[in-house]
Parts: C-alpha cells; sequence; structure tokens
C-alpha cells in the first residue's frame, strides 16, 4: 500500500450523474474530514444498494469495502440526487430508499461513519442520515 499517513480517504457511492459527483465529493472532504473521496458510482446507486437484488449491488459492495479496507477511509457516504433517470421517483421514496441504503452499508459492519446524502435541486446537499448524529430532521448545505 503506498498511501501516506496524511492522505486521509472517504468514500462515495453515487449515481453516474454528473451534477451528483461534485456536492457530493466536496460534503465527504468537509464534513468527513478527509483529504481525498474515493467514488464508486453505478446509475441509481440509491436504489441499487437499498433492493439489493442484482450483481451491481454486490460489485459496489465488493468497491466500497475495497475502499474502506486499503484506503482506511473513515467515512461512507450513500447519495442519491433530484431529477435521477436511471432511479426516477418521488423525493419520500427516495428518501427511504437512501435511508435503507445507508442501513445496509451500516450492516457491513466496517467500523466507518455512515451517511446518507440528497443532491437537491438546487445542486446543494441534505442529510438524509448519519450514523454520527441524530438529526430531528433533515439538513441542507448550501
Ligand atoms: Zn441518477
Amino acid at each position: 500500500m503506498t498511501i501516506s499517513s496524511v492522505d486521509t480517504f472517504g468514500t462515495a457511492v453515487n449515481c453516474i450523474d454528473g451534477r451528483a459527483q461534485h456536492p457530493v465529493s466536496e460534503w465527504v472532504r468537509l464534513h468527513g474530514n478527509v483529504k481525498y473521496v474515493d467514488v464508486v458510482t453505478t446509475p441509481g446507486a440509491d436504489g441499487i444498494l437499498s433492493q439489493f437484488k442484482t450483481d451491481r449491488a454486490r460489485y459496489t459492495r465488493d468497491e466500497v469495502i475495497l475502499s474502506v479496507r486499503r484506503h482506511q477511509s473513515a467515512i461512507v457516504a450513500v447519495a442519491g440526487h433530484f431529477d435521477c433517470l436511471a432511479n426516477p421517483c418521488k423525493f419520500e421514496i427516495r428518501k427511504d430508499q437512501i435511508r435503507a441504503a445507508a442501513e445496509r452499508v451500516k450492516n457491513w459492519d466496517l467500523g466507518v461513519r455512515v451517511v446518507g446524502l440528497y443532491v437537491n435541486e438546487w445542486g446543494s446537499v441534505d442529510v438524509i442520515c448519519d450514523t454520527d448524529e441524530d438529526y430531528p430532521q433533515i439538513r441542507s448545505w448550501l
């Protein structure tokens, strides 16, 4: 392994949608206090992980585990976003999917903080859930 002690990592599971990449990575860098963010992308990642019925879901899990184990990632974010082509659904359903996907990652017992994020129509991040804090309601980060 060739990472130095100053290279800290987080992991994001995100859709392939270009609009979702920057907000999620920046949120993880800032709030996870890490220098780099490994990104595992799959179309409609929130739906894929919450249902966990496909090979794609299993590949996603394997890639997250690789990132956490080899880069000692401290945080895993699972993200969904507004206007997702691969996983079109109403916000209330998406919110449940993001929560379920984050819960699934938590159950992998990686020993990391797990957050569920939503990139809203304004391109900012709403925190749906966070194992480090119990938010009484969704908080937005502009
Ligand atoms: Zn999408």
